[in-house]
């Protein structure tokens, strides 16, 4: 097995945790970009994510051409994913879904903001993105890199940014890292929409979103990594993490 063997693999895993945690359905997927090839990504051919396998991941240049053997069609938004990688050298992976709880707050004035310490690092100002400001009347997808390259600027340097009546597109260094907060998303715009039910809620502050930010590292990730492994009979495979500088203490 290769490096980037192994990181299929990593991909594919990450497809059914993804699935499997109720980020993505049938729709939406995950990307990493190519670790040798920083111009191009990785990313499977359009199908439901919890039955992608390795011989369907692809690698397309970030304009969205394929490269290299087609496995079958590939997504038609995988523009949102070349434009990102495009814009932003710090991203090395990213998560387009349309996250049943987050969808709520695309189409309301009802804000977006971590109320719990694990989802900290989604950010405390999150823009959501509406396609019909620049592109009018269209069936809300990103199909193009014009789109894709606009949705990009809404990001900006953030890790989420919402889709109006669509979804969101999450960003990370890692697909552990993009899984992750992924994943917490979704749990906070669940626990919100339960917390706004019963009056007024207490957001983390800035200074508290900085401080679980930075304090989140490897040992972390692989807490969850390794569980949500096991929920979709996966192999877990560990990846080293520095327990000296980096130790994080804030997974409680
Ligand atoms: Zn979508």
């Amino acid at each position: 097995m290769t490096a980037l063997d192994d990181l299929k693999e990593e991909l594919v895993t990450a497809n059914h945790i993804l699935a499997n945690e109720r980020v993505l359905d049938s729709f939406g997927h995950i990307s990493v970009r190519h670790p040798d090839e920083p111009g191009h990504f990785l990313l499977s051919r359009a199908r439901a994510p919890q039955l992608a396998v390795t011989g369907d991941i692809m690698e397309f240049t970030l304009d969205g051409e394929i490269v290299g053997a087609a496995s079958g069609k590939p997504y038609s938004e995988r523009f949102i994913h070349g434009a990102i990688y495009e814009a932003r050298p710090d991203v090395l992976a990213v998560v387009h879904n349309h996250s049943p709880n987050v969808v709520p707050f695309t189409v309301t004035r009802q804000r977006m903001r971590p109320i719990m310490h694990m989802c900290g690092p989604i950010g405390g100002d999150i823009p959501n993105w509406d396609i019909r400001q620049k592109f009018g009347d269209t069936n809300l997808l990103v199909t193009s890199m014009e789109i894709g390259r606009d949705f990009a600027t809404t990001l900006g340097s953030n890790t989420v940014a919402l889709m109006r009546g669509h979804g969101s597109t999450v960003v990370g260094r890692s697909v552990r890292d993009v899984v992750f907060t992924s994943v917490y998303m979704e749990l906070n715009a669940e626990m919100l929409i339960k917390a706004l039910s019963m009056g007024e809620v207490t957001y983390l502050s800035d200074g508290e979103i900085a401080a679980i930010t930075k304090g989140r590292a490897g040992f972390t990730f692989e807490r969850g990594w390794e569980n949500w492994c096991r929920r979709v009979g996966r192999p877990y495979v560990a990846q080293d993490w520095n327990m000296g500088e980096g130790f994080s203490k804030t997974d409680g």
